[in-house]
């Protein structure tokens, strides 16, 4: 099961190469040729995908990680990547597996039906598909989401939505929720730093908010002096609410000096803080800080009267104000998202799981 594996979109040139038509990038390949992301490779004259059915590791995580705080609050979510990853972050926080050459990192084996099965028996309510973008490994993402429907486990796809029309919507009919990564909002910055295109990111958004019914959720990373200006925070968040609505949590992270990206210093709590008051500022009603200690920040609040809705420091749940129709107990406002009538427990741990001999 586990390897080579065949895929759908592509297409041959008229000079003999092939072409991935997965993500904006569009690698050009003669035989033998990996595409940027490595892990896409021409083999007899078509692509096929080299890591289907090898990982990187499995984790038993929250799923407010992921991070997703209006999605089954409270539950856990097995997690898994492979390796590889269709943009090139200077700034990469996981780039010993996006940017590893497979081989090394993918030491743990599983077949779809496997996952699921793992996933209901250790109480986790979706699979999420992370550490590395599955866009790049959606052949494999699309089958283990599958099989979690077939065994009522929910799908979370943790991406930069740097993705073409044609797969985005085949992949994305097997999602139930996604966290977008939104690395700046200027084409300067893409460009620059992650080696990509902002506007296929924004697409990949408005095409989750108006023709899917997929959950998603943004994360924005901060990196001091390079995307944390006021002015672009002003944008990125008006730009949020005039095209996607006020409903779309929104996630301001912290960057740690990593990969090719050690010059910068970490991003100082008030740069979260401030980013957050903007969205606000501008209409988006759930605006979160991340990777820091802050619990107003990160409880979720009403919109309509402001009362703690769900109390969150990091990734602990504290008081929750939801009804079982996960409406405001104080006013009656409905939270946009998918609540349950309780919280899961899984509370902040992690725990690495060993795929065992089925
Ligand atoms: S998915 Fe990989 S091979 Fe395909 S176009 Fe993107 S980077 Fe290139």
């Amino acid at each position: 099961m586990a390897g080579t594996w065949p895929t759908t979109y592509w297409h041959l040139l008229d000079d003999g190469r092939v072409q991935c038509d997965v993500c904006p990038r569009a690698c050009r390949l003669h035989e033998g040729q990996r595409g940027f992301c490595f892990v896409r490779a021409r083999e007899d004259d078509r692509i096929v995908l080299t890591t289907y059915g090898r990982s990187s590791g499995f984790c038993i995580d929250p799923i407010e990680k992921k991070p997703l705080n209006h999605f089954l609050p409270g539950t856990a979510v097995l997690s898994f990547g492979t390796a590889g990853c269709n943009l090139g972050c200077r700034f990469c926080q996981n780039w010993d597996i996006s940017k590893s050459r497979e081989v090394d990192t993918l030491a743990d084996s599983a077949s779809p039906e496997r996952i699921a099965r793992e996933a209901l028996d250790l109480g986790c309510r979706s699979v999420a598909f992370t550490y590395n973008d599955p866009v790049v490994f959606m052949e494999y993402a699309i089958d283990v989401a599958d099989a979690c429907h077939e065994l009522g486990i929910a799908t979370v796809a943790v991406t930069a939505g740097y993705m073409c029309a044609e797969p985005r919507a085949a992949f994305y009919r097997h999602m139930d929720a996604a966290n977008v990564d939104l690395k700046g909002f200027t084409q300067a910055f893409y460009h620059d730093a992650c080696f990509g295109e902002l506007a296929p990111v924004l697409e990949t958004l408005e095409y989750l908010k108006h023709e899917t019914g997929v959950w998603f959720e943004i994360t924005n990373l901060l990196i001091p002096g390079l995307n944390d200006s006021v002015e672009e925070i002003d944008a990125m968040t008006q730009w949020v609410v005039d095209r996607l609505g006020p409903d779309v949590p929104m996630h301001f992270s912290a960057f740690h000096p990593d990969f090719k990206m050690r010059d910068r210093p970490p991003t100082p709590p008030a740069t979260l803080s401030r980013a957050r008051a903007i969205a606000l500022g501008n209409g988006v009603r759930y605006a979160y800080t991340g990777n820091v200690h802050d619990v107003v920040g990160q409880s979720t609040a009403c919109h309509a009267c402001g009362a703690t809705l769900v109390e969150r420091d990091w990734y602990e749940l504290g008081d929750w104000h939801l009804d079982e129709d996960g409406r405001c107990v104080a006013c009656g406002a409905i939270c946009a998202g998918v609540f349950e009538p309780r919280p899961g427990a899984w509370g902040s741990r992690r725990r690495p799981v060993r795929m065992a001999a089925p």
